[in-house]
């Protein structure tokens, strides 16, 4: 790693934005209708969508340490229509259930732009869709699939490219096909989270930060610093949600590890193409994912260390010198013609992975304990779905509406066991993503077009297939 890259400092956006200035931690022992337990995007914006809809409910946000200091806080900024299990309710629900869930998707897209214009949130929002290549043959076999499967769901506007066609979007190298949906946004992670708080404040949400919640029962939150009383406790704590006694092994805490170039000049941009501002992926199982920021450089993301022993999370974003170094080297296989280009800043952070890959929403009618997440890589947009699924379940056991679309969805109130104990889940992690690695690398090598076996049977294993 170069001396120059900065590392972890929670992100690059906050070396961006600068921190936020603390909130008051939890003065002592209060009530509320709702506490919702978390301050990243699924907290703050169930806080919102429930304070629109009954502006006089008393609703308490806890926060740990500062509102978006988790995956919302340093995020690839992908804002798009992809939700963790489709697939898998199709399965379990039906086709029509699992295409009612995606037009939910992508109507999520639009209403984070709508809402982040509405309030007045700057999160340097540019809609230019989503781009997805492939650079072998078995990720172009892979990839055609996938279109025809989004496209098969109903997908509007989605449009497969040849590699001329995607050249012209974004010049990278070997890129043999590539896939464009409109239904993506790139933004500013920290912009929109921090945004948010800010809007929820002023709607008259109470938020507290530096207060973790050791604990979630039936009507109460308990903290170091006093207990939280309401009839409704949300749990929105995603990839830290194995830090909450009793639910070490409910969603596994993966990590992702992004860097960011320096800015890039007019002649570099020149080389690479991508007037378009479209995110940009990949399909190697062990994925990439992209952005150009308002700035004008390139923010890459991938899996780099997937699982620390034992679920722990988080050390303010520090990330591996080894893990800097592969991402560094992807990003000048994917642009040759930016060898040389200094990386300033590396962070990671944790997402929540529910054992079968889901995305789900549930609220229990007889505690009044809620949670939203497992959104495994794609929660940018669907936390927003999530919080305004939980806010009609909110509202249906209170009395106040009935069913609606949302509550009726298939991620709503999906249950899932729970994950290996120690050191199986580390072994299994560990085990998953070396496969894929040599998936990935047989591949590269190889003129098949299909999947790698290697990662037919980890996808297997890993309860994806
Ligand atoms: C590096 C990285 C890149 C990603 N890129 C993308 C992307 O480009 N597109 C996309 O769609 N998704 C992406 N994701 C996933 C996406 O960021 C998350 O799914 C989303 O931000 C989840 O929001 P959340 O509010 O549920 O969780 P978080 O943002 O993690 O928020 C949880 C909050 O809860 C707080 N908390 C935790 N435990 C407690 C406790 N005990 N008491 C009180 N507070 C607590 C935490 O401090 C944190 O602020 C990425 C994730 C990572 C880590």
């Amino acid at each position: 790693m170069a001396p120059t890259t900065a590392n972890g400092g929670i992100s690059f956006w906050y070396a961006q934005t600068g921190l936020p200035a603390p909130r008051e931690p939890l003065p002592g022992d209060t009530t509320a209708d709702v506490c919702i337990v978390g301050g990243g995007y699924t907290g703050l914006w169930t806080a919102y969508y429930l304070k629109k809809a009954v502006p006089f409910l008393r609703i308490t946000v806890l926060e740990a340490r500062f509102c978006g200091y988790g995956a919302s806080g340093r995020n690839g900024g992908w804002l798009y229509n992809g939700v963790a299990g489709r697939d898998r309710y199709a399965k379990l629900h039906g086709r029509q259930a699992a295409a009612d869930l995606q037009r939910a998707m992508d109507g999520a897209v639009d209403e984070v732009v709508r809402t982040a214009a509405a309030e007045g949130i700057d999160a340097d929002i540019r809609a230019g869709g989503v781009l997805e290549v492939a650079r072998t043959p078995a990720q172009l076999a892979r990839l055609r699939a996938f279109h025809a499967a989004e496209t098969e769901f109903g997908e509007t506007g989605r449009v497969l490219l040849s590699a001329r066609e995607t050249a012209e979007r974004v010049r990278v190298c070997d890129a043999a096909g590539g896939t464009w949906s409109p239904h993506g946004a790139r933004l500013h992670p920290a912009k929109l989270v921090q945004g948010l708080a800010r809007t929820v404040e002023a709607l008259g949400v109470t938020i507290h930060e530096s207060t973790p919640v050791g604990a979630i029962a039936p009507r109460r939150a308990v903290t170091p610093y006093g207990t939280v009383r309401a009839p409704y406790v949300l749990r929105c704590t995603e990839g830290f949600t194995a830090g909450l006694k009793g639910e070490r092994r409910t969603w596994l805490p993966m990590n992702s590890s992004m860097i960011v170039t320096e800015p890039l000049s007019e002649r570099q941009w020149d080389a690479v193409g991508w007037s378009g501002h479209e995110t940009l992926g990949d399909f190697a199982h062990s994925y990439m994912y992209a952005q150009r920021t308002a700035d004008g450089r390139i923010a890459l993301g991938g899996r780099g260390v997937p699982y620390r022993f034992g679920s722990r999370t988080d050390n303010d974003g520090r990330t591996r010198p080894e893990t800097v170094e592969e991402l560094r080297e992807l990003l000048v296989r994917l642009f040759p013609q930016l060898a040389g280009v200094a990386v300033e800043h590396a962070w990671s952070g944790v997402l929540g992975v529910p054992r079968d890959w889901c995305a789900s929403v549930h609220l229990d009618r007889s505690t009044g304990l809620g949670r939203a997440g497992g959104y495994v890589g794609s929660g940018v947009a669907a936390a927003n779905l999530a919080a305004r699924t939980l806010r009609d379940l909110v509202r249906l056991d209170s009395g106040q509406g009935g069913q609606t679309e949302l509550t009726r969805l298939p991620w709503t109130g999906h249950r899932v066991r729970r994950w290996e104990p120690e050191p199986l889940r580390w072994l299994g992690v560990h085990g998953l993503y070396a496969a894929y690695r040599a998936a990935d690398r047989r591949e590269a090598g190889g003129l098949a077009a299909e999947t790698d076996r290697i990662a037919r049977i980890a996808d297997r294993i890993a309860g994806r297939g």
